[in-house]
């Protein structure tokens, strides 16, 4: 199975359904099917690639990120969406790391990469004489391509140092795409699904189970809450991927209440934690159109999910403690939660989850150590803490690197956040460790105020800390700041914070 071939049979099918819109144009399902073809018949030909080559793909969101995607599949090789955002050098890094064959580039990141010079691959600009070629080749079929062949070699977001490259089969992906008609909606030619996030993430996987089912794509060129909004009263039946960040920018902008909301048929937020309070507000706002995924780049967008009826069901006893909660194990796949020798934790206490499914990935690129780490007996290692209750629902605690000692207890520095986040004059918060002479660690609460509002102080904030949650877990120390660092995909980057309080001086001196 090779995801291309699907996508030939939509064609066929749907020949005249929009398949991609972006702010270039429009390609139907014929127009964007005969790009592919040209495009894997001029890198098997023209460009000499045959299996198990790679292509990258450094594009920002447009109109040929697509095809080049199923293009490079046609062909029967590998892709490798770089996150456009990325600094050169980074992407030079990815580009060695994963033995690179071509660039497929928007214009201006060609530039740029050519100018950090080195051994590069070949780079191919998306407005060159060269891009025109490659898409007028002679157009071929699918190449035959065994399930378990490379397709999509995912970069994870580096939140803790070099991203390492997971490699994603036809089969992971086809996998995933069938769990998204399992638990979150059927899909066909009446939907359409919006691209405000990076293609060459998340939301690039998320457009595979729509075009496998010929849905329109509508890429935007970016995350601009105003343009999100306005395409939920332009269009129906629209589904998006949003990073939780993104979901609270669109509840907090100015128009957000006055938004005719009613085209939003389904809103799929995750990769970071949602807090409970801003899920409310937005479950408010737009109604229970919420599915919650919790995945990896490792396990692609599929491990637990909370559905849109456990978002509805307010009157539930447990509905609070759902909402905090990333769900039910996804259709097919097994979670267990474990401690340090792979033995199942009690109900309800914490240790690392672990999954099982056919979206897991076969391994890092050329990585045995990190292999070694992450897969152990078929059971992929998220490095994530997390507890399950008796009726299945899994809660993510935080990342096992996130979680503090102090004093030899264990913190987890998402319960502190979901407090300090119904400070009516917080906007947004982290909580990190800084190192401490005699506990180890201590507790210290990043706050970024709500414009507008009343400062937040150290006392009101530690009052709700001291009402909320057991005493020794509150924070010992504030810092107030404009903004919270966020890497590419808007994730708080908790190691600069801690990089920052380290850099405030020696405890031992304090
Ligand atoms: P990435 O590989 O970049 O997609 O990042 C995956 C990581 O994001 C996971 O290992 C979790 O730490 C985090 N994550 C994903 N989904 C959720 C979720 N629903 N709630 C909290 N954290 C999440």
């Amino acid at each position: 199975m090779n995801l291309s071939w699907s996508l030939a049979a939509v064609a066929r099918h749907l020949p005249h359904a929009p398949a991609i819109t972006a702010p270039e144009g429009t390609l139907t399902y014929a127009a964007f099917d005969d790009q592919v073809a040209r495009i894997a018949a001029a890198l098997r030909g023209r460009h000499g690639l045959a299996p198990p080559a790679r292509v990258a793909i450094l594009m920002d969101n447009c109109l040929s990120f697509l095809p080049a995607l199923f293009g490079i599949w046609r062909a029967g090789l590998a892709a490798v969406p770089i996150n456009s955002k990325l600094h050169a050098k980074e992407v030079a890094w990815i580009l060695e790391n994963a033995s690179t064959r071509l660039v497929l580039a928007s214009k201006k990141h060609a530039e740029a990469l050519t100018a950090v010079g080195g051994a590069l691959p070949e780079i191919i600009d998306d407005g060159s004489a060269d891009w025109r070629k490659l898409i007028s080749a002679a157009p071929i079929a699918t190449a035959p391509t065994d399930p378990g062949t490379e397709a999509w070699l995912f970069y994870t977001s580096g939140t803790t140092g070099r991203p390492k490259g997971a490699v994603l089969t036809h089969r992971n992906l086809l996998f995933a795409c069938h769990a998204y008609y399992a638990d979150i909606d059927f899909v066909d030619d009446r939907d359409v699904c919006a691209h405000a996030a990076p293609l060459s993430h998340g939301s690039g996987l998320y457009a595979l189970p729509h075009i496998l089912r010929g849905s329109h794509q509508i890429v935007l060129p970016g995350f601009e809450p105003a343009d999100v909004l306005a395409l939920f009263g332009t269009h129906q039946s629209v589904s998006m991927f949003a990073a939780p960040t993104m979901v609270s920018r669109l509840i907090n902008h100015p128009k957000a209440g006055a938004c005719d909301t009613r085209g939003l048929k389904t809103l799929i937020y995750g990769g970071a934690p949602m807090y409970v309070s801003d899920l409310k507000r937005a479950i408010a706002q737009f109604g229970p159109k919420f599915f919650q995924l919790y995945g990896q780049g490792e396990a692609p967008m599929t491990i637990s999910g909370l559905t849109k009826r456990m978002h509805a069901e307010t009157t539930h006893p447990a509905y609070e403690a759902r909402l905090g909660s990333a769900g039910i194990a996804r259709t097919g796949c097994a979670f267990r939660v474990v401690d340090d020798a792979g033995r199942d934790v009690p109900e309800g206490d914490i240790g690392e989850i672990i999954t099982r499914s056919d979206c897991v990935m076969p391994g890092y690129l050329n990585n045995p150590e990190a292999n070694a780490k992450a897969l152990r007996d078929g059971w992929l290692w998220t490095g994530d803490m997390g507890a399950v209750s008796a009726d299945g629902f899994l809660t993510l605690k935080d990342r096992s690197k996130d979680m503090i000692i102090s004093g030899g207890s264990n913190i987890y520095p998402r319960e502190i956040e979901e407090v300090l986040l119904t400070h009516p004059a917080v906007l947004e918060c982290a909580v990190v460790s800084k190192t401490h002479a005699d506990w180890g660690e201590e507790v210290i609460a990043y706050i970024v105020a709500k414009p507008g509002a009343p400062a937040p102080d150290a006392q009101s904030l530690d009052a709700l800390c001291l009402a909320n949650i057991a005493r020794f877990k509150r924070p010992k120390g504030y810092r107030f700041a404009d903004t919270l660092p966020k890497n590419n995909y808007g994730k708080i980057l908790k190691t600069e914070l801690r990089v920052q309080l380290q850099a405030e001086g020696d405890p031992r001196s304090a």
